[in-house]
């Protein structure tokens, strides 16, 4: 089949390259000058079943009420907000019930694991080499963080999702530049998660779409798509929309405008987050792979020669405009877990980046319900941990096969309710 792909992102290029993988003949429509340069640019690198979890959970809306004065607060809500944030946030709140949030969670679980050993197999199978490490654990500042996490735990334990609870002195010996000045409650262990560099990746892996015969049209925005008589896909520039036979929308936060004129709206928000990257300092007192601070909610994550830091969620606001107390946020994690790691007098990389973040919690993974048409979407925090598993289940659905896991909790449907 000829199909177009929209969107050059993490699910972009991991959705091309598997359908390129299945003999289709793939073009992609990226605006951007290259690949993985908006959402994807320079997020925690977090993958694995331990790091996914829903954005809506019970509890959430009470503990953002509670944190929305502090300084340090993990969530912020930018006023005033927009008709259609006012209407996300109903629908999220409504998402927040127990029984909802534990069935996504044990569907994006088995998500991420699947993803997982997708991502391994393809960097096997390419011999691709990109900044990575094994690991992932959680700080627990205080009795109450441990307590909070407990019912995720149980969903994990539930799934044979491997991990530990261990005490600080076992963490310092994983993590040994831990500050010793820093006392906390104590860790949780995910061995078999990973940090790993998702720009760089999608920047390998759309390099072997090349060489699998996808076309990349970089500096082309799609203004719209219509599927009356099969796949026309309309660009900014030209007069004659281009002709497919299906179509896959993996656009991050413009799906939800190109869906709307076809009757498809879906409550997609832009939940802003930052990070920061700087130059290891003294290696012996950087991350060996990747933290947690459960209650800042801020990752500090080794990339290769980097330390990469990042967190915040900030719903309403601009994209360019970046808040002084969320980067500072991130500064005093670094500084009271890690400190003298980084060169921060050197360059620094601050990064402001938007999470596609659909109401209910997970992305939407299958066919639109218009014919041709199909949605890789609202990947939320966890695009690049999704992004593997949910790319190869997309591609078997677009060949008619039934993927090796059920990805029907995550069909476009639940979008009409
Ligand atoms: C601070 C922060 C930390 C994060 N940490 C993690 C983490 O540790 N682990 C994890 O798994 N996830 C993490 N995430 C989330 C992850 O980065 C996203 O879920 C993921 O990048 C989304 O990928 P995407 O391809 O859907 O979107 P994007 O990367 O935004 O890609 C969409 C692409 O579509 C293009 N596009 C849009 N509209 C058009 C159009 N009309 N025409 C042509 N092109 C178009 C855009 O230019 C863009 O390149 C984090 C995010 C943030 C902000």
């Amino acid at each position: 089949m000829r199909i177009a792909v929209i969107g050059a992102g993490i699910i972009g290029v991991t959705t091309a390259y598997e359908l390129a993988c299945d003999g289709h003949e793939v073009s992609v429509f990226e605006r951007r000058g290259t690949a993985a340069e908006e959402a994807s640019f320079a997020n925690a690198g977090l993958a694995g079943p331990g790091y996914v979890t829903p954005c809506a959970a019970p509890g959430m809306p009470a503990n953002i009420i509670g944190q929305l004065l502090s300084r340090y607060a993990p969530i912020q809500i930018s006023l005033p907000l927009s008709g259609r944030e006012m209407a996300w946030m109903w629908k999220w709140y409504r998402a927040c019930r127990l029984d909802t949030s534990l069935t996504y969670r044990t569907q994006l679980q088995r998500l991420a694991s699947y993803s997982q050993e997708r991502l391994h197999h393809i960097t096997a199978d390419l011999k691709l080499v990109y900044e990575r490490s094994d690991g992932h654990m959680v700080l627990l500042r205080s009795r109450r963080d441990s307590k909070l996490l407990q019912p995720g735990l149980q969903v994990l334990r539930d799934a044979g999702v491997s991990f530990k609870e261990i005490s600080p002195v076992d963490a310092r010996k994983l993590e040994t530049a831990l500050n010793p000045d820093t006392a906390f409650f104590g860790a949780v262990h995910w061995p078999e998660d990973e940090v790993g560099n998702c720009r760089q990746f999608a920047l390998l892996l759309k390099n072997e779409a090349q060489r699998r015969g996808v076309e990349f049209s970089f500096n082309t925005a799609v203004t719209h798509i219509t599927c009356s008589n099969g796949i026309a896909v309309a660009v900014a520039g030209e007069n004659t929309p281009r002709q497919y036979d299906a179509a896959v929308l993996c656009a991050g936060l413009d799906s939800a405008r190109l869906l709307a004129p076809l009757g498809l709206r879906i409550a997609l928000a832009a939940v802003h987050g930052y990070s920061i990257s700087a130059a290891i300092r003294e290696p012996l007192n950087a991350p060996r792979s990747a933290v947690m601070d459960q209650r800042y909610k801020v990752a500090i994550s080794r990339l290769g020669n980097r330390v990469r830091v990042a967190g915040g969620a900030e719903l309403g606001g601009s994209p360019e405009r970046k808040r002084t107390s969320s980067l500072q946020t991130l500064y005093k994690v670094l500084h009271d877990w890690f400190p003298g790691a980084a060169n921060l007098t050197g360059s620094v990389q601050e990064w402001k980046g938007a999470r596609p973040v659909l109401a209910d919690g997970p992305p939407v993974v299958g066919a639109s319900g218009i014919a041709g048409l199909w949605l890789n979407l609202g990947h939320g925090a966890s695009g690049w941990a999704l992004s593997c598993g949910s790319a190869r289940a997309l591609a078997d659905l677009v060949s008619g096969k039934k993927p090796d896991l059920d990805v029907s909790g995550f069909g476009a449907g639940r979008l009409r309710a």
